[in-house]
């Protein structure tokens, strides 16, 4: 179903969020979140939207530098022209400008979300190789904390019914050690834990010593260990190592994965349209981690609900994702203080409601 593109709209948006859950991790700390919000408008009024969470330390995007692309380059791009279908948008974006691939993904989720309420259905339905789950396991990220506050937001995800904890860890002067094993003696052999080092550990013998230490406590994966632009280095770290590496910061795009899978880097992958430029991509990146045997999970930069709904679409819809097997970082209700969408995306005993309505179901408090 071909739609013309009429109006493109860009807004930045602030977000409040918990001050005593904010993600510390070894690139750095995230204690503000100021994003674009995107709205497409097509020549019969139906509205598409999209969020890109511009994080500088995480992409070197920024709000600001995100809605001068909108609108000087964007807009005047896309407004008047007629589509096919919206993953024919992004090709546009690839070669009118480089990187920023939170702004270019918020345009190509606004395209899809456009797309699918045009026909009445949601994304998931559209997209999908199942039927969409109901619902989706979470894990929560608890930032490079004392011992003592890993604890607390330990014992507070567990009891709020998340049952896998992502542990940061990495990060200088802590001692991740004594964090695992406080966790594991306070809340027993239950819990699945997951550490996630951001591209901490330097070299292979430091990456490969740092996880020897923890494997103790029972980790099922270990997420990105090595710095993201030393994809080699990670494939020999995960020869060495006896537990499944998931590869986040090293895998952004199409190409990093097949580069990733040709040296055998990886044993699952983390997705989200943000870092992957793209629903469009993030789809596509799905099926050759699936069709090479690699599950995939959802990751994040903490979106709000906006971004979230594009991300739980993916987990749901796909059989890529098997959700009971890898909670995904679905979290955006434990971070911030209030949604961003109407309406909000439901945490219901540590499980994201996939959202029912048509597009990816939610529309923006701010627009
Ligand atoms: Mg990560």
């Amino acid at each position: 179903m071909s739609f013309q593109i009429t109006r493109v709209k860009a807004r930045i948006a602030n977000y409040t969020l918990h001050q005593n859950r904010i993600i510390i991790t070894s690139i750095g700390k995230h204690d503000a979140s100021r994003y674009l919000n995107v709205t497409l408008t097509d020549e019969q009024g139906t509205q598409g939207y999209g969020e890109a969470a511009t994080v500088i330390i995480w992409s070197g995007e920024a709000a600001e530098t995100g809605l001068w692309i909108v609108e000087n380059i964007v807009a005047p791009l896309l407004k008047g022209s007629h589509f096919d279908h919206p993953s024919d948008i992004l090709p546009l974006l690839e070669k009118a400008f480089q990187g920023n691939p939170f702004l270019k993904a918020s345009i190509d989720m606004a395209a899809w979300d456009l797309w699918a309420k045009r026909q009445g259905k949601s994304v998931g339905t559209l997209i999908g190789d199942r039927e969409p789950v109901e619902s989706v396991p979470t894990r929560f990220s608890i930032g490079a904390y004392s011992v003592e506050d890993t604890l607390r937001l330990a014992v507070e995800s567990w009891e709020a019914g998340i049952r896998t904890l992502k542990i940061k860890t990495g990060v200088p002067g802590l001692d991740d050690v004594a964090r695992l094993k406080a966790v594991r003696e306070r809340l027993g052999d239950e819990p699945v834990l997951t550490i996630d080092a951001n591209g901490a550990y330097h070299t292979e013998d430091q990456a490969v010593a740092a996880i020897e230490a923890l494997l103790p406590f029972n980790l099922t994966l270990v997420e990105q260990p090595t710095p993201r632009d030393r994809i080699g280095m990670m494939a020999r770290v995960k020869q060495r190592v006896d537990v499944p590496i998931l590869a986040d910061e090293s895998i952004f795009t199409p190409g990093h994965l097949e580069e990733a899978l040709d040296c055998d880097a990886l044993d699952l992958l983390s997705l989200y349209p943000g870092k992957n430029g793209g629903f469009t991509n993030s789809l596509k990146m799905a099926k050759m981690a699936q069709q090479a045997g690699k599950h995939c999970v959802i990751g994040s930069n903490m979106e709000t609900d906006l971004g979230q709904a594009a991300m739980v679409c993916l987990a749901a819809s796909l059989t890529a994702f098997p959700v009971e097997q890898y909670a995904s970082d679905l979290m955006t209700s434990m971070i911030y203080t209030a949604s961003s969408t109407t309406p909000p995306i439901e945490l219901k005993n540590g499980r994201l409601v996939t959202p029912q309505g048509d597009g990816f179901g939610v529309v923006p408090l701010q627009m």
